[in-house]
């Protein structure tokens, strides 16, 4: 009888090892020997052949025990789904299969309750994260939880994925999870020290690029921690030199992207990222300022530089008429005046609404004064696109072809703009251009 038990076990190890680097040939050869192997799971942690193929990334086999109906929600011995594997292991594809297999989202493990959310955004997989967080609008958990209470959702310590994505250095699930509607300052009740933000976990790992995400979407430097810590006092504490600099409550505060309003959440794929990428940009030159006069220096951003000389260069046809420095690229519509996205900016921060106040005003076309319904982007002719020549040759409904027909009118729209100055307060590119503020209210004289 043991040698029956220890042949089995051989067998059984075969399997495994075969599902675990992806024989499929071999997979499929044992259980047609043997189909309840199919079942079984490993001594060590209850681990079903499913898992080891989620774990491993091992599509092919992941989708052959998923055929023979095995179920996408099997529980090793930490609950654990094959999903939650598959996400912390960043194995996208079989993400995809197991969720198309119809896999629970929703499920907690039993080693920190945590959800596949919690682990693609704690290992900083951003493509798994985005898959989960589709699969969360269309699925029953949308309906039944509401989806920004999923994207909220806690561990047993109370950690938000934000949480875990700004403890683990993920710029880019850290920027996800924003965009897709998460707390910027929800505090943790027994995660990293208690009632810690994103910012306070951020500024415990050092991590430069999610502190100044978390700023652009309107993280509070002055919130305390259960201890009555801010973060500012974290990141010293951590030797996290630059990172304090910026958590500084007297250094100048960054813009903040404008995420309330309705129309900023409705923005197209196109005019957000290049909204994005001015506010960015802005904060940028805010922070240089801020680590030359504490002597730390950034490194510099790869690739982001290029695409900047690359478009003022594709245009110099139509400069903005507001600050006459940076190339329209953003389109009011209905109206179809251009701004630059710097300008187009520091209007939408300009009307940033209190939040204590319940409606939030809709920024004007500083132009025509019309409601600025929606914000494109700008079809900018490049030297290369021969075919958008015909269009250029239509009227062009650009600052100057209105103002000839409307008037002085126009002019009294930028008196607006104003005080827009107010929202760089005192630092950043559009603060910097303070002095674009004159040009056009000058001409009306
Ligand atoms: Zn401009
Ligand atoms: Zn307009």
């Amino acid at each position: 009888m043991g040698q029956g038990l220890s042949c089995r076990s051989s067998e059984e190890q075969g399997f495994f090892s075969a599902v675990q680097f992806g024989d499929f040939e071999t997979v499929k050869e044992i259980l047609e020997n043997n189909s309840s192997l199919i079942h079984l799971s490993t001594v060590y942690d209850r681990s079903s052949a499913l898992h080891i193929a989620a774990a491993n990334g091992q599509i092919e086999v992941l989708s052959l025990l998923l055929d023979r109906s095995v179920k996408p929600d099997l529980l090793n011995l930490h609950k654990q789904t094959p999903l939650m594997l598959a996400a912390m292991h960043g194995k996208i594809s079989c993400v995809t299969k197991l969720i198309e297999a119809g896999a629970n989202i929703l499920m907690f493990d039993s080693v920190n309750g945590r959800t596949c959310l919690h682990y693609a955004a704690y290992y900083g997989h951003s493509d798994c994260l985005q898959l989960i967080l589709s699969a969360a609008r269309t699925s029953q958990v949308a309906a039944s939880w509401g989806y920004s209470r999923f994207v909220n959702i806690r561990d047993g310590k109370g950690a938000t994925p934000l949480h875990l994505a700004a403890r683990q250095r993920r710029p880019e699930c850290v920027h996800m999870l924003l965009d897709n509607g998460a707390l910027v300052c929800a505090s943790t009740s027994r995660y990293g020290f208690p009632g810690s933000t994103p910012l306070h976990l951020a500024a415990r790992s050092g991590s430069l690029d999610c502190i100044r995400e978390l700023l652009a979407w309107g993280a509070d430097r002055l919130q305390r921690d259960a201890s009555g810590r801010i973060p500012y006092m974290v990141a010293l504490k951590n030797h996290h030199g630059a990172c304090a600099a910026l958590l500084n409550p007297s250094s100048a505060e960054p813009l903040v992207w404008p995420s309330p309003l309705k129309f900023i959440s409705e923005l197209n794929h196109e005019a957000k990222a290049l909204l994005e990428h001015a506010l960015m940009e802005a904060n940028r030159e805010r922070e240089k300022t801020i680590l030359k006069k504490t002597g730390y220096s950034l490194p510099s951003p790869s690739g982001s530089d290029s695409d900047i000389d690359n478009l003022s260069e594709a245009s110099d046809t139509e400069l903005c008429c507001i600050c006459f420095d940076q190339v329209c690229t953003i389109e009011v519509q209905e109206c179809g005046h251009r701004m630059c996205a710097q300008c187009t900016l520091a209007l939408c921060c300009h009307n940033k609404p209190n939040p204590t106040t319940a409606c939030p005003s809709v920024p004007l076309c500083p132009f025509c004064r019309s409601n600025i319904v929606r914000l494109v982007a700008a079809r900018v002719k490049t030297g290369n696109d021969k075919d958008r020549d015909v269009n250029f040759t239509k009227p062009r409904k650009s600052w100057r072809s209105r103002n000839s027909s409307e008037g002085s009118s126009s002019f009294k729209g930028l008196s607006a703009i104003g005080s827009f100055g107010k929202m760089g307060r005192g630092s950043g590119r559009i603060a910097a251009e303070n002095e674009w503020l004159d040009k056009p209210l000058t001409l009306d004289t």
